[in-house]
């Protein structure tokens, strides 16, 4: 079945109240036990599990190809669960350009724990063959990576970590399942930030693991889910479920309108560089065309002419594209990432990130052109 007949239809939960064709919300925290003890209908409690996250896992695992997904209240929550699975004194491998959270979550909360974490260039397979140390047990791999749009390679990423007993987990965030899947590449993890482009209307946080096995890490990532506590209410479930059934169309126009932008910036006399993976010129273009073969998304990070004032200057006159951080919705946002990332930032003081939103691309490109001034 492709894609797009999955999305629709994996989420799916039969009514047999009503038989309503839209899924119903459970609220309820808890589930009825029978006088044997058991619970006939699989759920105890919420926080173990519930009907609507039940469905949104399900197609999650389905669209990723993966054995289990684990929704959580946030990307993040994924991300620590994720970490969790690791004990005091091993060390993990972050990517040195990534999203800036992830690494802070390594290094500021994990660190205390005993998590050893050190960063490296995840496009360079040697740099990332000579960073690993006898006690790393997972790599971490963002591709396309904040804020550059860098692209690594998760199948020679794989292969080198496998043959030294680590596992790899993708941040698939960026590409979502429609364009990338890093299971089918060889990773053991994929991690998404459900927030951006599978909410794809700004309105959910949500985070998900999917995992290749049923593995021990499977077993583990449940227990955290359950014990952590940072399970996903049946509403946002509802709502992600919701936004899957769209992902593929969306994605497919995402991706041409910023493929279409990215083309037109290139040449604009205000721009410096523009950074997407569809352009030749992107140094990892021939391997993002192998990666997602489909499309390359919907984020372009741009440099402006000059320096930090020349860009803010510029997302200030922007009228469609609201100023605000996040991405992957129907609405274009920018954003001048640098200063939302904090003092210890390595991203370029005159780079704007542009999440293009599913408006019409000629009213777009009329916002930027109009915007961009010397
Ligand atoms: C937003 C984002 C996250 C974190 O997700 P939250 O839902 O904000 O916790 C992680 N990775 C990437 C690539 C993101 O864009």
């Amino acid at each position: 079945m492709k894609k797009e007949t999955q999305a629709i239809h994996a989420t799916n939960l039969l009514d047999e109240t009503a038989g309503a064709i839209a899924t119903p919300i459970f609220l309820s925290t808890t589930f009825t036990r029978d006088a044997d003890g058991s619970y006939p209908k699989g759920h105890m409690y919420s926080r173990n599990s519930n009907p609507n996250r039940d469905a949104l896992e399900k197609g999650l695992a389905i669209l990723e190809g993966g054995a289990k997904a684990f929704a959580f209240g946030s990307g993040l929550a994924a991300v620590s669960a994720v970490f969790q699975c690791l004990k005091s004194g091993d060390h993990v491998l972050m990517p040195s350009v990534g999203y800036y959270a992830s690494v802070k979550l390594a290094e500021e909360i994990m660190g205390p724990w005993g998590l050893h974490m050190s960063q490296v260039d995840m496009e360079d397979l040697d740099a990332i063959k000579a960073a690993i140390q006898p006690n790393t047990k997972l790599i971490w791999v963002e591709t396309p990576a904040n804020p550059l749009l860098g692209i690594s390679d998760i199948q020679a990423i794989s292969s080198l970590a496998h043959s030294q007993g680590i596992k790899v987990a993708v941040d698939n965030t960026m590409a979502t399942p429609i364009l990338q899947n890093p299971i089918s590449l060889g990773a053991d993890i994929v991690m998404h930030a459900t927030t951006k482009y599978i909410g794809g209307h700004s309105d959910v946080l949500g985070g998900a693991i999917i995992v290749r096995d049923d593995d021990e890490w499977s077993a583990r990532l449940k227990r955290v889910q359950i014990l952590m506590g940072a399970s996903q209410s049946p509403l946002d479930c509802y709502l992600l479920a919701r936004g899957l059934k769209t992902l593929p169309l969306r994605m497919r126009e995402h991706s041409a309108s910023a493929l279409a932008l990215a083309q037109r910036l290139e040449s604009h006399i205000a721009i410096e560089k523009v950074h997407y993976p569809g352009l030749p010129s992107h140094p990892q273009h021939a391997l993002a065309k192998r990666q997602m073969p489909d499309g390359f998304s919907g984020m372009i990070s741009i440099q402006i002419k000059g320096d930090e004032a020349n860009a803010r200057r510029v997302a200030s006159n922007l009228n469609l594209f609201q100023q605000a951080t996040s991405l992957g919705g129907v609405e274009s946002l920018v954003e001048h990432r640098r200063s939302i990332e904090g003092p210890d930032s390595k991203t370029p003081s005159n780079l704007l990130r542009l999440s293009i939103g599913l408006e019409h691309v000629d009213d777009l490109w009329e916002d930027l052109s109009q915007g961009l001034t010397l």
